[in-house]
């Protein structure tokens, strides 16, 4: 549905985005994750019409947006900010845009009264926006936009001004509202739990690029680079020579862990022997007493961090230039186990991840 292709913008001769290609389906739920100053917002605001591009294309249902203004593409943007108006009720606040579209009386109250009841704040029309609370504003944001009936719905950062508690509320709201109104909806986030939790599709980003695009698990799963990596959460890197190469597969040796078959990473180019191999401490089991698995690998208890429900463990394994990090949940005492112990890891090949770098 939204085709975006060779795309870039330049401010002066700082180059915010370099060549962006991408393609998001009709109702899905895509979000642009990545640090501050990848360029996540200014992609959002080429696509609604904000500002132009310097190279490229967007085309929307096969149409291309070039020198198409804002009011006149089929999308709607919600602010961090909210952008709503404090003076005027939530009705009026949500009816605004509609003005434009000179519909008859009853039709505008119609629209406005379906927009409310979709974000659950029918009840309060007629509450100035400045008396409502920090989810309820951004409700009507949500409102004003969806009033509009946009084929794709465009959301900054919409949530990051809320607290954690009522944040991951609205997340859950969010998701279920984008599922009802089976909109096309592109949310920018740099929370990659938000990004993880609410979207079919994420694509990372980072200087300008995107580095990966793929479903959740994809992306957690088989991270293409270590920044990736990285930056969905903490990831252990080992260092591995190249044994063998063949179509789809890597065949690895990594100190520890010995000889081990991993999937090619997206992008890979064949350089040189060395290669990345990660593993999610989640992917770590601790082994207890007489435990055994056919995959074990053995080290040192250096360290203990006290999660609640988890506990993290770093451990030196001998031969690893870095120690791993290992998540086991408390249910049979993690939080207990010495640092100074000796302990065994048992993992499975198959959550070893080869990565270009
Ligand atoms: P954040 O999460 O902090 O909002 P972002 O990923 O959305 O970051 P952008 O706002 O898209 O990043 O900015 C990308 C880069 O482009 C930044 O380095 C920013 O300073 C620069 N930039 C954005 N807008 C302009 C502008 N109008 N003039 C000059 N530079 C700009």
């Amino acid at each position: 549905m939204i085709e975006i292709s060779g795309l870039r913008k330049s401010f002066g001769n700082f180059e915010a985005l370099k060549s962006i290609s991408l393609n998001v389906q009709e109702g899905e739920f895509f979000s642009l994750l990545g640090p501050s100053g990848c360029g996540k917002t200014t992609l959002l605001r080429l696509l609604a019409g904000f500002g132009e591009q310097t190279a490229g294309t967007i085309a929307i249902d096969g149409q291309d947006m070039t020198g198409r203004p804002a009011n006149r593409r089929p999308t709607n943007m919600v602010f961090q900010s909210y952008a709503i108006f404090p003076h005027m009720n939530v009705e009026e606040n949500v009816g605004y845009g509609l003005k434009r579209l000179k519909l008859d009386r009853q039709e505008e109250q119609r629209r406005v009264r379906e927009a409310l009841d979709r974000v659950e704040l029918g009840a309060l029309g007629k509450r100035r926006a400045n008396e409502l609370s920090g989810g309820q504003r951004q409700r009507v944001a949500l409102a004003r936009a969806l009033v509009m009936r946009p084929k794709v719905l465009l959301l900054d950062e919409p949530l990051s001004a809320l607290d954690k508690k009522l944040r991951e509320q609205m997340q859950v709201e969010l998701r279920h509202l984008q599922k009802a109104v089976g909109i096309t909806f592109i949310l920018v986030t740099h929370d990659q739990y938000e990004a993880l939790a609410l979207s079919d599709r994420v694509a990372i980003m980072f200087d300008g690029q995107v580095a990966q695009v793929g479903t959740p698990k994809d992306i957690y799963q088989n991270p293409v680079s270590r920044k990736v990596a990285d930056f969905l959460g903490g990831m252990n890197f080992v260092d591995a020579e190249i044994a063998e190469e063949n179509g789809v597969s890597l065949t690895l040796d990594a100190a520890g862990f010995g000889r081990v078959r991993a999937p090619k990473p997206q992008g890979y180019q064949s350089m040189g022997r060395q290669i990345t191999l990660g593993i999610r401490p989640e992917r770590l089991r601790v082994l207890w007493d007489d435990d055994q698995a056919e995959h074990q690998i053995g080290g040192q208890v250096i360290d203990r961090h006290y999660f609640g429900e988890v506990t993290q463990l770093i451990v030196e394994i001998p031969g690893f230039k870095a120690p791993l990090a290992v998540t086991e949940t408390n249910d049979f005492g993690a939080d207990d186990i010495p640092v100074g112990s000796a302990i065994r890891l048992a993992y499975d090949p198959d959550a070893l991840v080869a990565m270009n770098d």
